[in-house]
């Protein structure tokens, strides 16, 4: 069986204090949730300070975004390589934000996996469609299109070596969760496109999970965890939703 995975990511939120102080109590628990990897994604300023706080802890850290570019004349972004540097193993990537927010492309996407894996980070790829899209009956086209993209940049081997977390856009901070027939389905899709290479890689479920519905929707077969956003910024919420799936 897959280890569960539960990734807590921040988004633009905490101070240096807070996000120490957030991590070091879900760290004096750890001993609760042993059956469950854990990944915070703190806003890249906090990433160092996290990282030391966690020096002696089983959670893992990740960066929320990257280049896809190893280096250069770029202002304000952040390379792979950096985040590996000062102790990341992870990092997110095409969020349904960076796709709507900053306009980032499939391609783009692939590009920013390939790199975080040339350097020696394990990709956490955002996928899922827009409320429009399931209304139109697109749901696994979309996703299909998302994950192909990747494909074609780095084979399905590669791809199944990251971690995929479909995220409905409709279901993100919005407080509307994806009931757990239609987040099964969509995983269930997923999972027989990645065929036989895709056994063991952790295909996770976010938007507006908490304690209350993290039960049944991670009972479901094809769903590995969870990527959290809101409920990740309260430690004993994101205790709890360890806890429930350990
Ligand atoms: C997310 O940021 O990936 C997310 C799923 O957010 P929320 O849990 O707040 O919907």
């Amino acid at each position: 069986m897959v280890k569960p995975l539960l990734a807590g990511n921040w988004k633009m939120h905490g101070k240096a204090n807070s996000a120490t102080e957030l991590v070091e109590q879900l760290a004096a628990h750890e001993d609760t949730f042993s059956g469950v990897d854990m990944i915070v994604f703190p806003p890249a300023v906090h990433l160092s300070a996290v990282v030391d706080a966690l020096a002696s802890s089983v959670i893992d850290v990740g960066g929320q975004n990257m280049s896809q570019h190893d280096d250069g004349a770029l202002t304000g972004e952040i390379s792979g390589a950096m985040l590996k540097d000062i102790g990341c193993d992870y990092v997110l990537v095409g969020h349904s934000e960076r796709r709507t927010v900053f306009a980032e492309s499939n391609n783009e996407i692939a590009e920013k996996f390939n790199t975080a894996q040339a350097q020696g980070l394990t990709p956490v790829l955002c996928v899922g469609e827009s409320l429009q899209q399931r209304q139109q009956g697109q749901t696994v086209k979309v996703v299909t299109e998302q994950i192909a993209a990747v494909i074609n940049q780095v084979g399905i081997e590669n791809l199944c070596k990251g971690v995929i977390a479909y995220e409905p856009v409709w279901a993100i901070g919005t407080g509307e969760v994806a009931t757990p027939e239609q987040a099964q389905s969509v995983h269930a899709e997923i999972r027989s496109q990645l065929g036989l290479q895709g056994a063991d890689t952790r295909l996770l479920y976010g938007g507006s999970v908490n304690a209350s519905n993290a039960a049944e929707l991670f009972a479901q077969p094809d769903i590995n965890g969870g990527l959290v956003g809101g409920a990740s910024l309260k430690a004993q919420e994101f205790l709890n939703i360890a806890q429930l799936m350990a």
